[in-house]
């Protein structure tokens, strides 16, 4: 069966009964070549895969063939007819059903691939939750060697910008903190059934053993960063204030003893000054005072 040909894939899915459900962000890939690309970019036979949303199993059997073994989590249960089928050649593959945000994904890479020698995760992500899955997965401190997904090209851009680039956001510092981030190809709309309205790109977040700063406190860190990102057009000392309830004096202070004018904005700073920013207030601020 090639379900990279429209016409066999309509069949099929007209055969199910199947329609697509916009909520799920349900777009499946018709050219031939990208599923293939992102198998071979993303595994090989010692690998064992998480995919994220198999649709009808396109990116599934190619990630079948490279790695050894893969456990695909599907939220539609309409979907179970026909991955039964597209899938039945392969003896490497489990069909998980359940939503991806309420898994317990630690328990399941202990348990599903005790003889794989690493761990990735591999997905055509649904767009409507392209951001939430990517941060549960670095977040949760799994023990994967990679993420390879495909995105919206726009947040392909923003999850993989240079952190202090106009581009970043504060989803592109979780990024840099926890992987190093590239874009490995692009994608046309053309490429899916039914076609979205903007283009697509495959990113890979290589995770870190270690991140590149070391912060005092990274619940602080990811607070200061999300304040930091939360009104682009204000200047740091004023966003930071308002969003922390800092005094601005003391903000002040901190930003001259990192040598930080006050009227930096926040998308201009480096990992390294969101750290030294998140350590200062830290310690000023936040951190218990002993009694
Ligand atoms: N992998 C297929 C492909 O490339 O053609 C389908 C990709 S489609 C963009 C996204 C898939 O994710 C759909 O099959 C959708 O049902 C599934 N999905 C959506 N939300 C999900 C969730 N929270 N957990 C697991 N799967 C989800």
């Amino acid at each position: 069966m090639n379900l990279s040909d429209i016409n066999e894939l309509k069949k099929l899915l007209d055969t199910s009964g199947f329609s697509f459900k916009k909520s799920l962000g349900q777009n499946f890939i018709i050219d031939g070549s990208v599923c293939p690309k992102m198998a071979e970019l993303s595994c090989d036979e010692n690998t064992g895969v998480i995919e994220i949303g198999p649709g009808v199993g396109v990116l599934t059997r190619e990630l079948a063939k490279r790695a050894k073994r893969v456990v695909a989590i599907e939220i539609d249960e309409r979907l179970k007819p026909i991955l039964s089928k597209t899938l039945e050649d392969f003896n490497n593959i489990e069909v998980v059903f359940g939503d991806v945000m309420k898994l317990d994904l630690k328990k399941m890479i202990a348990e599903k691939f005790t003889d794989c020698k690493k761990v990735c995760v591999c997905a055509n992500l649904p767009y409507y939750i392209t951001s939430p899955i990517i941060m549960m997965l670095l977040e949760s401190k799994l023990n994967i060697d990679s993420i390879t997904a495909m995105v919206q090209a726009e947040a392909a851009e923003r999850l993989c910008a240079k952190v202090g680039s106009r581009q970043a956001g504060a989803v592109t510092v979780a990024v840099d903190y926890y992987s190093s981030a590239n874009i490995l190809f692009d994608v046309k709309r053309e490429c899916f059934l039914p076609s979205p309205k903007v283009d697509s790109a495959v990113i890979k977040l290589e995770i870190r053993q270690n991140p590149p700063i070391n912060v005092n406190d990274e619940k602080t860190f990811f607070k200061v960063v999300k304040a930091c990102f939360a009104q682009r057009r204000k200047t740091l000392l004023n966003t930071v204030s308002n969003t922390l309830s800092i005094d601005k004096d003391v903000l002040r202070k901190i930003l001259e003893e990192i040598d930080l004018e006050p009227t930096v904005r926040g998308e201009q700073l480096n990992i390294t000054q969101l750290a030294l920013l998140s350590d200062k207030i830290y310690t000023s601020t936040f951190k218990p005072q002993p009694a």
